[in-house]
């Protein structure tokens, strides 16, 4: 299985998706850097959650927020105080590691075990009683756990001193909160509601390296979704939320459904505030992970936004004049995992190619555009032409490279789904051959009607 994601991981960088961070100087543990078509594939990705969640729901709009932030602001949500992991060292050979991963990935299989909820002291008696030794060395030589925190500080201006801190955001939901009544006092938006942000997010994080799945710097897709919890049943809120994700998943994004599953959190896990977690994982080529978070999080975060700004979140109801403290429902996804998932999803070895079989709406190009013969100049003016005008509309490739053979093997590994070929019949009767990646039938076409053609597939 962890071959599976090394053979992805190398197609992904020969085929121009993921390049580690900064790699001519060396590199940078844990950033990467999109290509032409990986950019494509996340552009189309956030798109796709964008229209689905905010542009298709009369009830929620969007924001983008500052990606630095008063550091007040992590203070009142917690996340300076613990907002962190607890991180062991070899002092033998200098590797870091999170404790709750080297237990999980030294002895899971041997017994049941849960790290969750556990102190400090509890995961370095569990690492001394079962002398794990560190997966790097060999060596049983670790220091006690030590808790780092995730939030990144960065300093602004030339003021010295704490007053200059701010932090990269850890999460885009706090600009939901903190803007909460800003978005209620400009917009004609009434509970229950929600503000969705698409953004960059920033946590120094120590990972085992799985490709995109755990990065410094990471794009996510959170919603808050406020409630009267007088006027609305949660029960009937977060189900209804479970369903919109599943249908985003499996029929935008057209993930397998054998591959999914709901996890509720346990008891321990679960953050004190929250009535209900669950996430819905994914089976990556490393294991059932977390892709999307489902969390009920009651008034928590607007009530610390009240106490730590001092100014009033809350709504009053025009009827009654009774003030609520809106509750929350927080879906919150990675879009750096949803685009792990859709290649691992779609990935597939076949006699003599490698095919990526994403859905249309995902693939970079949406079709690719061929003249029979490069030598010939009226196939590739008439293989121009089409690929000029398709063009107004999507995003399309043009290849005279190689033969078609090769040109087909180079389309199937960036998963794009129609293969044209003008060939001398086009000349006469203006048809084409479109070749389907993922049956590779073929049929003929009249050019005039390719637009309507690929369009019909992207749903
Ligand atoms: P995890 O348990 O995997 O660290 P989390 O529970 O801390 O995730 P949240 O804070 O709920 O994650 O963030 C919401 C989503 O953001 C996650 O479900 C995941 O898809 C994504 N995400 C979180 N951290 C990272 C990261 N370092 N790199 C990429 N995506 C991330």
């Amino acid at each position: 299985m962890e071959n599976t994601l090394s053979k992805i991981v190398s197609l992904a960088k020969r085929r121009g998706f993921i390049y580690p961070g900064s790699e001519i100087y060396g590199g940078v543990a844990n950033t990467y850097d999109y290509g032409p078509v990986g950019a494509e594939l996340l552009r189309n990705i956030r798109e796709l959650w964008w229209k689905f969640f905010v542009h298709r729901r009369e009830d929620i709009v969007g924001l983008e927020a500052s990606l630095i932030s008063h550091q007040e602001i992590w203070k009142a949500s917690g996340h300076t105080s613990s907002f962190a992991d607890a991180l062991v060292d070899c002092k033998n050979c200098k590797l870091r590691k999170r404790a709750d991963h080297l237990i999980e990935e030294s002895l899971s299989g041997e017994k049941e075990i849960k790290v969750e909820g556990l102190t400090d002291a509890e995961l370095d008696q569990i690492i001394t009683d079962n002398k794990i030794p560190c997966p790097n060395c060999g060596k049983v030589d670790w220091t006690k756990v030590r808790k780092f925190n995730l939030l990144f500080p960065v300093h602004m201006g030339i003021v010295e001193g704490d007053q200059s801190l701010a932090y990269l955001r850890g999460e885009t939901a706090q600009g939901m909160f903190v803007n909460f009544k800003n978005v209620l006092e400009s917009n004609r938006v009434k509970l229950p509601f929600g503000i969705a942000q698409l953004g960059k997010s920033f946590r120094n994080e120590i990972t085992p390296g799985n490709s995109v799945f755990r990065t410094l710097e990471f794009e996510q897709g959170e919603i808050e979704y406020f409630f009267d919890p007088e006027e609305s049943n949660w029960e009937e809120l977060y189900e209804g939320w479970k369903k919109d994700m599943w249908k985003f998943i499996t029929k935008k994004i057209g993930i397998r459904e054998e591959n999914l599953r709901w996890r509720m959190h346990t008891d321990e896990e679960r953050s004190f505030y929250s009535k209900r977690t669950e996430d819905l994982e994914y089976k990556f080529p490393f294991g059932f992970k977390e892709l999307w978070g489902l969390a009920y999080r009651t008034d928590y975060d607007l009530s610390q936004h009240e106490k730590g700004s001092g100014k009033e979140l809350r709504v009053v109801d025009s009827q009654t004049g009774r003030k609520i403290l809106p509750h929350v429902i927080e879906p919150a996804v990675g879009i750096n995992r949803i685009f792990l998932m859709a290649l691992s999803d779609a990935y597939q070895e076949e006699e003599g190619r490698t095919v990526l079989k994403l859905s249309p709406n995902l693939s970079p190009y949406k079709a690719a555009v061929f003249p029979l013969l490069a030598n010939k100049p009226e196939l590739v003016s008439k293989a121009r032409e089409i690929y000029q005008d398709l063009r107004e509309t999507f995003l399309v490739s043009y290849d005279a490279r190689g033969n078609i053979g090769k040109r087909y093997l180079a389309q199937d590994e960036i998963g794009t789904p129609y293969c044209i070929t003008i060939d001398f019949e086009t000349l006469e009767s203006d048809t084409v051959t479109v070749r389907d990646r993922d049956t590779m039938e073929q049929v003929r076409l009249n050019a005039s009607e390719l637009r309507n053609f690929i369009q019909q597939k992207l749903i």
